[in-house]
């Protein structure tokens, strides 16, 4: 649908501290990223500089959120696109798009004096999915044209790039693209566990005036399986009931009603699909 298709707003500056939970994909992608910031000391060591990162794990865990601490914590540019803006009805329209967005990274690093870029494509399934059913020459021409640019990669010159991509469709990925020099590292952005949920609300919570009682570690515990977007959403459904209610600040009870609006809406979501 419409939200698939969603452009990616032009980010303002994300640090890893604004990510609730997800500690250990955190620091997996902090050491991957490394990589990139001494590249000096890896050429001198003769290792494969790092291309692409994968990140895995449901819808809503936050894999946008950390391409963009990630391009944040390594100073570079970031460009965006999403798998489903590749796909168009004409054969090597999508491989142009992929060549398009390659040098779009190029020209802002150069603009901006960036020494490194960092491309961020999400629902990389949507182009890199296994080579079969339809459609099949656009989605090879588009594929193809992905795996050159990255073969194309070296990080010697400027800029360096690296490429993330995030898929909740790991298993249907080409085995092309997981092989070394290309999305060769893996990253799993899973649901959060009760802290993680705690502190995802906490961050949502920032700018909301909450009644001192509030418990948000009964709050995290009631939502339980929720996602990180989902939170985000609890937290601002509580806010819409507090405000219908002319109270001054969330209290408990706006928070549970929340928790149930969320998670009805999904089920609803589901339904209609069916
Ligand atoms: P999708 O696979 O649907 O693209 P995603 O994993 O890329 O999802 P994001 O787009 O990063 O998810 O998250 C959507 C929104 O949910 C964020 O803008 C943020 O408000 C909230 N969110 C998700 N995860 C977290 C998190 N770990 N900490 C704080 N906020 C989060």
């Amino acid at each position: 649908g419409q939200e698939r298709k969603r452009k990616k707003a032009a980010p303002t500056k994300l640090t890893f501290e604004q990510i609730g939970g997800q500690e250990s994909a955190k620091q997996e992608l902090r050491e991957a990223l490394d990589f990139l910031i001494r590249h000096e000391e890896i050429s001198k060591f003769g290792i494969r500089p790092l291309k692409g990162i994968l990140l895995t794990g449901p819808p809503g865990t936050g894999k946008t959120l950390m391409a963009r601490a990630a391009a944040h914590y390594t100073n570079s540019v970031f460009v965006a696109a999403s798998g489903s803006e590749f796909v168009e009805m004409y054969v090597g329209v999508g491989a142009g798009r992929v060549r398009e967005l390659f040098k779009d990274a190029r020209a802002r690093a150069a603009k901006e004096n960036k020494e490194s870029a960092i491309i961020f494509i999400d629902e990389i399934d949507v182009i890199g999915g296994k080579r079969e059913g339809g459609q099949q020459r656009e989605y090879d021409q588009t594929l193809n044209q992905l795996l050159t640019e990255m073969d194309g990669i070296y990080n010697s010159d400027s800029p360096r790039i690296l490429i993330i991509a995030a898929t909740n469709r790991k298993e249907m990925l080409d085995s092309a693209l997981l092989r070394p020099g290309r999305f060769d590292r893996h990253i799993q952005v899973d649901l959060p566990d009760k802290k993680g949920r705690k502190h995802i609300l906490e961050l949502h919570a920032k700018n909301k005036p909450l009644q001192a009682e509030v418990n948000l570690d009964k709050v995290a515990e009631e939502a339980y399986g929720f996602s990180g977007a989902q939170l985000e959403s609890v937290m601002n459904e509580a806010a819409i009931y507090a405000m219908r209610e002319n109270m001054e600040q969330i209290g408990q009870k706006q928070l549970s009603m929340a928790i149930d609006k969320v998670m009805m809406g999904e089920k609803t979501d589901r339904e209609s699909t069916l």
